[in-house]
């Protein structure tokens, strides 16, 4: 099987010596040798006129028995693809459907109103009312710290009466300070935009107290942190 002049064999090789169809021709010689082995070994009185249509008939026999097995393992490759391709579409659903789930639940969370003002469409909570926490946090940091320096430690009562005192004294003071700055704004400017600057502002100024703080009791006890 040399294909010549363009035209291709069976494994479309171009022109010259297909090392494929050279394989071929090796395999069935090789094969034609053991059958005929195997039928001397089996049957050694088989007589010369008989011995050439027993092998061609156990050639023709292993032929079918190979097309059988090529047929075979192309329809397991099939299946195995097909498995593949249904596996891969499920991946691609399954991602579709969480994507879909995921955007959903954010579209459900930015709907959701301010829990502490009621804002619409504040995911949960706005913007001012978190530096209002986060101010009332560090109010609350603000008196511990505070109690630490100037309360007797020995004495509960004492650090709760100056921690709950500190905070008093910081909430009137930032209260007063973004009443002060709400009240500088012209009538019928106070809408929620300066409100957010007020709580933005109020926890700016309670973290600059912070780090005074920080600052003079590292000064006082070489470290702090
Ligand atoms: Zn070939
Ligand atoms: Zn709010």
């Amino acid at each position: 099987m040399t294909p010549g002049g363009g035209a291709t064999c069976r494994h479309f090789h171009i022109g010259g010596e297909c090392e494929n169809c050279g394989n071929v021709v090796h395999i069935r010689r090789a094969r034609r040798a053991k059958i005929a082995a195997q039928i001397e070994r089996e049957l050694p009185g088989l007589g010369d006129d008989e011995r050439p249509r027993v092998l061609e008939e156990r050639l023709r026999e292993q032929a079918a028995i190979e097309v059988e097995d090529q047929v075979r393992r192309r329809e397991q490759a099939r299946a195995e693809k097909a498995r593949h391709a249904e596996a891969r579409t499920a991946d691609q659903e399954r991602a579709e459907r969480e994507h879909a789930a995921a955007a959903a639940a954010e579209t459900v969370r930015q709907a959701l109103a301010c829990e502490d003002c009621g804002q619409q469409q504040a995911g949960g909570l706005c913007e001012a009312c978190g530096y209002q926490r986060r101010t009332e946090a560090l109010i609350v940091e603000a008196g511990m710290v505070a109690a630490t320096w100037s309360a007797d430690l020995a004495d509960q009562a004492d650090i709760d009466a100056v921690a709950a005192d500190v905070r008093a004294s910081l909430a009137a003071d930032i209260k007063r300070a973004r009443r002060a700055f709400l009240d500088s704004a012209p009538p019928g400017e106070l809408n929620a935009d300066r409100i957010g600057a007020a709580a933005v502002l109020a926890f700016g100024a309670l973290r600059m107290w912070r780090r005074r703080c920080r600052n003079s009791a590292a000064a006082r006890w070489g470290a702090w942190d």
